[in-house]
């Protein structure tokens, strides 16, 4: 069983620099702005949770 709530680490797409993000895997597939630590920028962080249970969040650019 996964964890419901993950820490998930990647890269900023605009300024590159590593970043953490706090997931709430138990909300299912989802997709919100949430702005970088490092450059403020809006980040779109898609979240996927497939029917299998496989946890993936991956971020673009939302402007
Ligand atoms: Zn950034």
């Amino acid at each position: 069983m996964s964890e419901l709530v993950s820490e998930e680490y990647c890269h900023c797409p605009f300024c590159a620099e590593a970043i953490s993000i706090v997931v709430d895997f138990s909300a299912g597939s989802q997709t919100y702005i949430e702005d970088c630590q490092v450059c403020c920028q809006p980040m779109g962080v898609v979240v996927d949770v497939d029917t299998d249970g496989y946890q993936s969040v991956r971020v673009e650019r939302a402007s």
